[in-house]
């Protein structure tokens, strides 16, 4: 028998129960992965906590990366024994998950599962953020909210890599040291961070925010930014902002707004294959660096929610069947 982590309900981290659960069968065009390691992403609390609606019984997850272990009917590209990822698996937290075949991601030899696993969804969506939501060009200065997380360490390395000025905000000490080391520019805490921008961009303000905390920092985010610059709210670490009067954009200075989302920028093969050949080559060859802050075995899933949405985790956080 094999195990999963089942949700029968929406709720605290609690409602995470690690369950005996059968063993997928691959439908045409899928694979059988033998789940490696699991990727833990913010986006699998708000579906837990009921943010995000989800239909019940619910196996989160959906990046892990791992070992083909069977494949479906018409599958050309993959046999068993093959090593693959993917940021749109299905079911995820579980020794065994399905994934499309269009949705698997080959990887490279010498990435160990957890890296693998870490990479998909963060570091496709680093990617997207800067080169489709707004491209970034060298000399650009941008603010990147929590900066120590697993977004925030992928986005400050390859904003640096394009010659970006960064500035960061952070909780902690600890996380500070992780964000100067990932290359950011400025560090800053949360207290008064628009105007620490201002001061730092010689009063201009900064051209893009990278906002994934949202409720407590959207408005200060608009404040830190130049005239005609662009708000990039990508998530909601801290809860859901409130609806906007328009009227703010204007008087801030004829600002750009964007809520962008992974799916959108996944639309075809030859989208997934430009995020991922790109993120998982620059990991490859070390250029960027993947930091595993947590690794959990898959039976304390909850835990790692906990962990997770307390703000006691730094890079990414695996889950181990
Ligand atoms: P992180 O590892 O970044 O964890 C969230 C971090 O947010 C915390 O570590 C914390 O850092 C900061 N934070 C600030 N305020 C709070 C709060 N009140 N509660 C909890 N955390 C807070 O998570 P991820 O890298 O997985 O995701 C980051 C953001 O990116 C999330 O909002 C997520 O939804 C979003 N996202 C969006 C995607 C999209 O397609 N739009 C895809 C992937 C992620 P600190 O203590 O330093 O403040």
């Amino acid at each position: 028998m094999t195990h999963a982590i089942v949700a029968r309900q929406a709720g605290g981290p609690e409602v995470l129960a690690y369950e005996e659960a059968e063993r997928p069968v691959p439908g045409p065009g899928q694979l059988l992965l033998k789940v490696g390691a699991a990727g833990v992403n913010f986006i699998d609390t708000y579906k837990r906590s009921g943010t995000y609606k989800v239909p019940y019984p619910f196996i989160p997850g959906s990046e892990a990366a791992g070992t083909v272990e069977e494949v479906g009917d018409g599958v050309t590209g993959f046999v068993p024994g093959d090593r693959v990822a993917t940021a749109e698996g299905i079911n995820c937290y579980a020794d065994y998950a399905l994934v499309d075949e269009a949705k698997a991601l080959p990887v490279p030899p010498h990435l160990d599962d957890a890296t693998a696993a870490a990479l998909p969804l963060q570091g496709m969506t680093a990617h997207f953020l800067i080169n489709s939501t707004f491209k970034v060009e060298a000399g650009h200065r941008v603010l990147v909210h929590a900066g120590a997380g697993g977004v925030g360490l992928l986005l400050i390395q390859l904003l640096k890599d394009k010659g970006a000025e960064v500035v960061t905000t952070v909780s902690t000490d600890e996380k500070e040291q992780l964000a100067l080391d990932a290359g950011a520019d400025h560090v800053l805490r949360y207290g008064g961070f628009s105007k620490r921008v201002r001061e730092i961009t010689g009063g201009a303000g900064a051209d893009v925010v990278y906002d994934g905390v949202g409720k407590d920092t959207f408005d200060g985010s608009l404040s830190a930014l130049r005239v005609r610059g662009t708000l990039v709210l990508f998530g909601a670490a801290s809860g859901p902002v409130p609806p906007l009067d328009p009227q703010r954009l204007n008087a801030g200075g004829s600002l750009f707004l964007t809520r962008p989302t992974i799916a959108h920028h996944l639309q075809d093969a030859a989208e997934r294959r430009w995020r991922s050949d790109e993120i998982f080559a620059a990991a490859a060859r070390g250029s960027l660096k993947v930091r595993i802050g947590a690794r959990y075995p898959l039976v304390r899933a909850a835990q790692a929610h906990r962990d997770l949405e307390g703000r006691r985790t730094t890079g990414k956080v695996i889950l181990v069947p």
